[in-house]
């Protein structure tokens, strides 16, 4: 157990790491376990941190379990492998947790992976980017500009940050790239709304989805950085009409059914804001008054504060 540090925590207050320091607070022990016990995928690796979870030939899904008390990656991630590369998802809340995934990529493919995708700048996901790094491994580290900024002026310690990401590769903003990993090609898809700037890493054959975190799942999301609107565009364009399996930035793995009830309850979300906004009821009045329908199932949320901060960014859209 590694409870976060106040001091850890402050310098957080806005990341999910945060969102879900105070969430790991409240959430009942049942809905922990759940968590924790629900693999999708055959699971390769078990740490306090997370599960590694085998979801399809050379691809894995970490599935992290900040909720158990251990915050070194928080953020879900992932490796894809192809014959010529292999490609690492996130940079993780902790430089161990970058290294534990890079030597899980190495055992599991014989490779230290070559490339790293950064699908926003949010510290769980990138603070232990230095951890892919050694004196022999240098893997190109893919990011867009806005991602690479942000990293670089808002998470800390700012050198670290600095030297980490400072020979991104930048992703296009504005169009689907690939990375080539040999007999396999990564579709990286630039997005936004969680944040100014996210992007996915998308499978077609087997449909395979990193979300990053414009997927949470059975986990209210931190709008802290959103733009709703923007955020339930590129949610509704992540789904595919086939059988998929996406791998959400926070929560247990996800099939369609999964991800549906996820964008219904973002729609519930947008009702009542939208409802409250045209009544003139405050955000925080409005966040404390909220409540989600029993039909959308269970989702961790203990601090009514998330709902308010959820109302007060479709608030600043809806100002007119
Ligand atoms: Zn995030």
């Amino acid at each position: 157990m590694e409870p976060i540090s106040r001091r850890e925590f402050l310098g957080q207050s806005g990341s999910c790491a945060a969102h879900l320091a105070l969430a790991s607070v409240a959430m009942p022990h049942a809905l922990r376990a759940t968590w924790a016990r629900r693999p999708l995928g055959a699971v390769v690796a078990r740490e306090p941190f997370g599960n590694l979870e085998k979801v399809a030939d050379g691809v894995w899904a970490l599935i992290s379990t900040p909720i158990g008390g251990s915050n070194v990656t928080v953020s879900n991630g992932g490796i894809i492998a192809g014959k010529s590369g292999v490609l690492a998802i996130e940079g993780f809340n902790q430089t161990q947790g970058a290294q534990w995934l890079a030597g899980q990529a190495r055992e599991l493919t014989g490779r230290w992976p070559t490339h790293i995708a950064l699908t926003h700048y949010h510290s769980d996901h990138a603070n232990g980017l230095m951890g892919y790094l050694s004196p022999s491994d240098h893997p190109m580290i893919r990011a867009t500009a806005r991602t690479r900024d942000l990293v670089i002026e808002r998470n800390k310690p700012a050198e670290a940050m600095r030297t980490a990401i400072a020979g991104a590769v930048v992703i296009s903003p504005t169009a689907p790239s690939t990375i080539d990993l040999g007999g396999r090609t990564v579709r990286v898809v630039p997005r936004n709304g969680h944040t100014d700037s996210d992007v996915s890493l998308e499978l077609d054959d087997p449909s395979i989805v990193f979300c990053g975190d414009l997927f949470w799942n059975a986990m209210f999301p931190n709008f802290v950085d959103a733009t709703p609107t923007k955020l339930m565009s590129s949610v509704r364009a992540l789904r595919r009409a086939k059988e998929t399996l996406y791998v959400p930035g926070h929560g247990p793995l996800g099939h369609p059914t999964e991800y549906d009830r996820y964008v219904s309850m973002l729609e519930e979300v947008e009702r009542a804001a939208r409802k409250a906004h045209a009544a003139g009821t405050p955000a925080a009045d409005a966040g404390a008054g909220f409540s989600l329908p029993a039909s959308l199932g269970e989702w961790a949320l203990f601090n009514k504060v998330f709902y308010q901060r959820a109302f007060e960014a479709w608030y600043k859209e809806l100002k007119v």
